[in-house]
């Protein structure tokens, strides 16, 4: 049986993880927020292997190795801006976690880390984005069962408490 299982920090220092999900844009080349603190922990080496991926759609994923991450892959998902939920956000969100899901148990990870993806710069409020988030994960797990941990790294109390909800529900 997988788990979820919940931290609070940076996604950078997960050394237990083999893969690591980065909230990226659909440039691929970097951005704020945990992108930023991705692409600094892991050295140019990452940015110069996204350069080569010709960016990514919105709901998808591209996989990268890690540079200097204690991690073998970083697996590079791009949520949706939040407009207001009727253009498909939730969608969007789900596809994401699937996505990334079924790249990990590609490459053979069995525990994955993710960051609360879109609900920093991307607007997606905490409470629906941590919903969505479980119930995608949750049924990704299933049908992949060679990934047996998802590892979510919240970085406030705020969005810690609003996935302790989540996964209570
Ligand atoms: P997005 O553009 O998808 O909204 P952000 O990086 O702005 O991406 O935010 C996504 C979430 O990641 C936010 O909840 C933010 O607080 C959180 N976050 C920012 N830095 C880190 C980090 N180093 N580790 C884990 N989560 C982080």
């Amino acid at each position: 049986m997988a788990v979820i299982t919940l931290h609070r920090g940076d996604i950078t220092a997960d050394a237990e993880a083999d893969a690591i999900v980065n909230a990226a844009n659909e440039s691929l080349l970097g951005g704020g927020g945990v992108d930023g603190a991705i692409h600094r922990a892991a050295g140019p080496e990452l940015l110069e292997e996204c350069r080569r991926l010709g960016g990514c759609d919105t709901g998808d994923a591209k996989v990268t190795g890690a540079g200097r991450l204690p991690v073998d892959y970083v697996i590079h998902a791009v949520g949706p801006v939040w407009h207001g939920g009727d253009r498909g956000e939730r969608e969007l969100l789900a596809s994401c976690y699937r996505r990334a899901i079924e790249l990990a148990a590609e490459r053979g990870c069995a525990r994955v880390a993710f960051p609360a993806i879109s609900t920093g710069v991307y607007g997606y409020p905490l409470a629906e984005a941590a919903a969505t988030a479980i119930a995608a994960t949750r049924a990704a797990l299933e049908e992949h069962p060679e990934v047996d941990e998802a590892r979510f790294w919240l970085f406030s109390d705020d969005a810690l408490q609003a996935f302790e909800r989540a996964l209570a529900a």
